[in-house]
């Protein structure tokens, strides 16, 4: 079956929600989707979005975008990093002006939250740069953009899984999908396609990530041979509920949450004295190890499934219950746990992926060492690299990637597609039949190893 849409959008994350919106407002578009859009694990996150507001304390841009350089180990690309930073405060108000219901200051303001490595002036100590809507900011994020997608008309193809795309030479002209629901598949023919397709956790046995989260968008890209950038830059979250990896926010540590090992030290005062437990990520989950491995995990045996303890015990009850309600929920239904009088018990788990899919500034997918790219194919949010986290993304900053550089790739993509004519595109059949081919070597189940195990083999 063929459809022709000016842009195709893979994916209805915040990321390809937001492009969505300003594609359509001039190009008619569509946006495909495995999942149900509001399943996306955009609504998943928790914590919040960063942006230098400086609605509780005194915060700049400049700060944000040295954290930013600074967390990701010097290997940010700067020019995104001021991007990021200096985009953030409008693309916030954005939000909250297309209905984002943010928890509120006393007087009214967007509330701010402390949360790792976000620091004022330049690393002197912590800042309160994270927005959020309680324990349910990425939610809040996907409902908004959604409603706001339905009513500039986009079209949604809910429950279509991309399993191609159609190059010719330097030009993208579509993508082929499966229908789930039918095993049909479908020809999207397009003057741009932009890939928002999300992270790849699933490639780890213990993450916090959706098991949607396979890394389709990537993969499908790196089988036409276009290379992928940093892909050995994985993060792991160091607050991942022991033998499940289910994500507990950061936004804990943030409202004063602290991490103890058997001994009942704050082990975080020996690795990082200033930031101390709002340390970058990738700090925290290497002391957590260290410490595992110096037998001063809580079970003392040096084994890599030790755990150490965050401790909540200490917070106001108001703080989780209005705050943190989700956590608190997970933590009864999944470790029998109450947070308010029982530390949880934390171990680092595979959360974000850095690298991806390498695009320029405007989202455009880059394929070679110059800076060459295909005409009409893009990239956002999560499955892209545009390098902004370097070798480690900070707590809030990939909620605000996604608005920020989605929106960015969506306004390029729109004036794009006002200045050519929908490209031509072999008929449905042969752009069909090789993706046909790649189903059936996967169901005929005849020769060769069984996907399921080397799956398992990977994860392990
Ligand atoms: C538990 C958790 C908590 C987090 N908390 C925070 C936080 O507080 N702050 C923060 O900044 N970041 C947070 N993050 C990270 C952040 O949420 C993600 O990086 C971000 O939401 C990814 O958004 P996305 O739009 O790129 O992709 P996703 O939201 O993952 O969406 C991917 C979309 O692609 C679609 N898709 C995938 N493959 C295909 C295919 N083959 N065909 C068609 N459609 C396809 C899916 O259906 C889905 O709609 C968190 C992540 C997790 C896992």
């Amino acid at each position: 079956m063929r459809h022709e849409y000016e842009c195709v959008i893979v994916g209805s994350g915040g990321a390809g929600l937001y492009s969505a919106l300003e594609t359509s407002a001039g190009a008619k578009t569509a946006v495909l989707s495995k999942l149900y859009p509001v399943r996306s694990h955009t609504g998943a996150a928790q914590g919040g979005i960063s942006a230098a507001l400086g609605n509780r304390e005194e915060d700049k841009p400049e700060w944000h975008a040295f954290d930013t350089v600074k967390g990701g180990d010097y290997l940010v690309d700067q020019q995104a990093a001021m991007i990021l930073a200096r985009d953030a405060v409008q693309a916030v108000y954005d939000l909250e002006n297309r209905g984002l219901p943010f928890s509120r200051t006393k007087d009214g303001r967007i509330d701010q939250r402390r949360f790792g490595g976000h620091t004022k002036e330049f690393g002197k100590g912590p800042v309160r740069r994270a927005c959020y809507a309680a324990d349910r900011t990425g939610h809040m994020i996907l409902q908004t953009l959604y409603q706001q997608c339905i009513k500039n008309k986009v079209a949604f193809f809910d429950e279509f899984q991309v399993i191609d795309v159609i190059l010719d030479g330097k030009t993208c002209k579509g993508v082929i999908a499966i229908e789930l629901a039918t095993g049909t598949l479908h020809t999207f023919a397009a003057k741009a396609v932009l890939f928002a397709t999300g992270g790849f956790g699933r490639i780890f046995k213990i993450t916090s990530n959706a098991f949607a989260n396979t890394g389709d968008g990537p993969a499908v890209l790196a089988r036409k041979g276009i290379p992928l950038q940093d892909m050995e830059f994985f993060q792991f979250h160091p607050t991942g509920i022991k033998g499940l990896g289910i994500l507990i926010t950061e936004a804990v540590r943030g409202e004063g949450g602290i991490l103890r090992n058997s001994a009942g030290e704050r082990f975080m005062e020996q690795y990082a004295p200033t930031l101390l437990d709002l340390a970058p990520r990738d700090m925290v989950s290497r002391a957590i190890m260290t410490e595992i491995a110096a037998g001063r995990g809580m079970r003392g045996d040096k084994k890599i499934d030790d755990y150490v303890d965050l401790n909540a015990t200490h917070l106001d009850k108001g703080v989780l219950e209005a705050k943190l309600p989700d956590i608190t929920d997970f933590c009864k239904t999944y470790l029998g746990v109450d947070p308010n009088h029982t530390p949880i018990p934390v171990l680092p788990t595979a959360h974000y992926a850095m690298g991806g899919i390498p695009t320029d500034l405007d989202g455009r997918v880059v394929v070679d060492e110059k800076g060459g790219i295909i005409h009409g194919l893009y990239a956002a949010g999560e499955c892209a690299c545009v390098s902004v986290h370097g070798a480690n993304r900070l707590g809030t900053n990939s909620l605000l990637d996604l608005v920020v550089f989605g929106r960015r790739a969506g306004i390029h993509i729109e004036e794009y597609v006002k200045n050519i004519d929908f490209p031509a595109i072999p008929s449905d059949a042969a752009a069909e039949a090789e993706a046909q081919k790649w189903i059936d070597r996967l169901t005929d189940g005849k020769k060769g190893p069984h996907g399921g195990h080397i799956t398992e083999e990977m994860q392990t």
